[in-house]
């Protein structure tokens, strides 16, 4: 038994090396231990740390482990000397080990075995732990005495934790019905303490979780709620249910015939209200509504945007044929004819706009080579090349093409039609680069004609 099962409310320990070795294979301790490389890398070197007794909890029992940090003083206990961070202890069998992140230079980061050490943990991430983990406890016991549903198996996320119930369904008042009973326990103010038992105790029989795996040797902890439950279980706790503060359960999540009970206790409630909160303000000033409102007036705003949506559709297949129908008509009448080149551009509207252009004008692009050129957001856009192949053939297209592409910065490909489409970073490029185009143009008809 750790001190910290001894005392979860302990925070700081003065206690000695007892072991320290280097670890060498980072990459596949990495993945082992779904370490953070980031924390331990480049200018610190990893070393396992085990102490004569320790203040951080190992992961176990579903609990996260404790991180923190250990120092050595020097002799006036003033400077210290060493600080590195604790990043992650796991237990193996009755030891703890330390993964310690110490900074490169001097024998084992300027620890070794013997010396006396001070340690410290993050005690935010831990109490957060404990109201999560005790909170697990008493949501179990309510929800088994209550509904008969058993607990198979919980875990503690980083936002959110969830005990998985042998259960198919959980109904909403039955939510409910659970939520209320644990709140009223932590309102009754209920001590939670450990008893320390040998294997053979007759308390064992009436605790939760009894069935031990098979490596629990020794002495047993169950942790009790003052005539609520008791639980086998190796994990820190808090000492009292009001310092639970609140339970709040959010949502059940089916998963293979069982039940995810979703829930946060103690702070987390409150940084979640804040959370929503903010949330809740901003989308009532950007949607000009009052809370209650805010389903509809969000229904209300999708419904707008879908049909907005749709008539743009239609108004620009419409612009479309209209522009084509302006194409054709010019070159039938030998309006645009001393022109080899058609330009025409459009801000706002995406590339199936040049697609549709292109297939109104059809045929029609005999007449003469056509540069669409679309503008969609921001300095990004498209644009299209293309042209009778018997004018302008594919090997010219191309390398029309990959011009643009530079000045324009972009990214084409040759498509069936003999279309260069591109897609392109800097829209704005766009007088000059119509500009190469009438001169690459004016080239290839010059060499014709010629
Ligand atoms: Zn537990």
């Amino acid at each position: 038994m750790f001190m910290c099962q001894r005392d979860s409310f302990l925070q700081e320990l003065d206690t000695e090396i007892v072991q320290i070795d280097q670890m060498i294979d980072l990459d596949s301790l990495t993945n082992s231990l779904s370490l953070n490389p980031k924390l331990f890398q480049e200018d610190k070197s990893l070393f396992k740390v085990v102490l004569a007794d320790t203040v951080f909890f190992p992961e176990g029992g579903g609990q996260p482990d404790d991180h923190g940090v250990i120092t050595k003083k020097a002799e006036s206990q003033e400077n210290i000397v060493v600080e590195g961070s604790v990043i992650r202890v796991i237990r193996n069998g009755t030891v703890a080990e330390h993964y310690v992140a110490l900074a490169k230079g001097g024998e084992n980061g300027g620890l070794s075995k013997g010396d006396k050490v001070t340690t410290k943990i993050d005690w935010g991430r831990r109490f957060d732990h404990m109201q999560q983990h005790s909170g697990q406890h008493l949501i179990t016991a309510v929800a088994d005495v209550k509904f008969g549903f058993p607990t198979t198996s919980w875990w503690l996320g980083s936002e959110e934790s969830y005990i998985e119930m042998d259960t198919k369904e959980i109904t909403p008042e039955q939510i409910r019905a659970i939520e209320d009973e644990v709140n009223a326990r932590i309102r009754e103010n209920v001590p939670v303490y450990v008893d320390v038992v040998s294997l053979d105790d007759p308390k064992l029989q009436t605790a939760r979780g009894r069935n031990l795996p098979e490596d629990v040797k020794g002495n047993i902890r169950i942790v009790s709620m003052a005539g609520i439950e008791s639980n086998v279980c190796c994990g820190t706790h808090v000492s009292n249910l009001s310092q639970l503060q609140v339970i709040k359960l959010l949502c059940v999540v089916k998963k293979k015939g069982k039940c995810l009970l979703h829930f946060l206790a103690g702070s987390r409630v409150i940084d979640r209200f804040t959370t929503m909160f903010q949330t809740e303000q901003k989308l009532t000033d950007i949607l000009s509504s009052s809370p209650g409102q805010l389903p509809s007036a969000g229904e209300k705003l999708n419904l707008t945007l879908k049909n907005t949506r749709k008539s743009c559709q239609c108004l620009s297949k419409d612009l479309a044929v209209l522009i084509a129908t302006t194409f054709k008509e010019k070159y039938s009448s030998g309006v645009e004819n001393g022109n080899k080149l058609w330009m025409h551009h459009r801000d706002f509207v995406d590339l199936d706009f040049g697609m549709a252009l292109l297939r109104e004008i059809g045929d029609a692009k005999k007449s003469a080579i056509i540069l669409v050129t679309l503008k969609t957001e921001g300095t990004f856009g498209y644009f299209l090349l293309t042209g009778d192949e018997k004018v302008i053939p594919k090997a010219k297209i191309i390398e029309i093409g990959e011009e643009l592409c530079k000045i324009l910065d972009g990214k084409g490909s040759y498509q069936k039609g003999n279309i260069y489409q591109a897609k392109v970073n800097k829209i704005n490029g766009l007088v000059k680069a119509q500009k190469l185009a009438q001169q690459l143009v004016d080239k290839l008809f010059d060499k014709v004609e010629n």
